[in-house]
């Protein structure tokens, strides 16, 4: 009951700070520090001052922020907590990939593991990908791991696109009488995709938008009703940044779900908050090439 309490007290006495994914349940958003998208959290990893953080979100958002502050102690409640899209890239595959494409730069989501990350030439995220294509020198891109967001990078730059064939099931499954059904029950609403949706959804949207992006643009604008296409965790974030307005999700029944962002309990938290464990622990050569293909991201965003 008053677990709540018991994280701030605990966060505080220790000097961990928590940082949580948009997706994430309403309870851990509601303790956490920061809570965003996948590039503000980055961002903010190597800002923050406390030399320990608490990642709620999956695996390859607590990796990045190891990456990027490989002195902090980077504590990640569930270790299987992993990213379905992410765990796609077969490594040999990709090696393929760039060895059949030669004069390819690898651009990689950074939905990716540090192991791919390692490997590629620099990051992207939904809401900085076709900035990121457009402003390499190469004219050949190998994008990885989601087609989707590859189709919606293609539509905003002249150069070759070479998807590797990932996708996200939570916003691959979105189908067109999702969005006729929604648009029917909610006429007056701006609706909202995010860019791992397949393309014909994307093209049926008003907006496609990083979960940072939708944020941003439902404060700009003057509707009052939103319909938000991606993961429900999303919902609650703009519900409270934005009470006097009205934000439904695109899918009810069945909702849009990622098991995997929903594995972290609040009692996880407080567990790890207390025995400050597990840690994420990566391999120096993997931080250091990984890191160079995020900081390039982070200096061209
Ligand atoms: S919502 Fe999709 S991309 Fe995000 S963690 Fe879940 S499976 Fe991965």
């Amino acid at each position: 009951m008053y677990i709540k309490e018991d994280i701030i007290r605990l966060k505080k006495r220790k000097g961990i700070t928590i940082f949580c994914h948009n997706y994430q349940t309403g309870d851990i958003q509601d303790i956490s520090d920061f809570v965003g998208d996948s590039l503000e959290l980055s961002k903010k990893a190597q800002r923050v001052e406390s030399s320990k953080i608490l990642f709620a979100g999956v695996r390859f958002m607590a990796e990045t922020a190891k990456i990027l502050s490989p002195m902090k102690k980077i504590i990640f409640p569930i270790m299987e907590a992993g990213c379905e899209m992410a765990d796609m890239v077969d490594i040999d595959l990709l090696r393929k990939m760039k060895k059949e494409n030669p004069n390819a730069a690898v651009v990689a989501y950074v939905n990716t593991t540090a192991e791919v990350k390692s490997l590629s030439d620099v990051c992207c995220t939904s809401a900085n990908a076709a900035k990121i294509v457009n402003s390499i020198k190469e004219n050949e891109i190998i994008f990885l791991p989601d087609k989707n967001l590859a189709s919606f990078v293609k539509r905003q730059t002249n150069k070759k696109i070479i998807p590797y064939n990932g996708w996200c099931y939570v916003h691959d499954q979105i189908n067109e009488n999702d969005i006729l059904r929604a648009r029917e029950k909610h006429a007056n609403a701006v609706l909202f995709i995010h860019p791992e949706a397949r393309e014909n959804i994307q093209l049926m949207a008003d907006y496609v938008l990083s979960t940072g992006g939708m944020v941003k643009k439902a404060g700009e604008l003057k509707a009052n009703e939103f319909i938000v296409g991606t993961e429900e965790g999303m919902v609650y974030r703009l519900k409270k940044l934005y009470p006097s307005k009205d934000f439904y999700s695109l899918r009810e029944k069945p909702p849009l779900r990622c098991v995997n962002m929903k594995k972290t309990k609040i009692d996880d938290i407080k567990i790890s908050l207390e025995n400050e464990e597990p840690e994420i622990i990566l391999n120096s050569k993997i931080i250091e090439l990984a890191g160079k293909a995020i900081e390039r991201m982070l200096i061209l965003s």
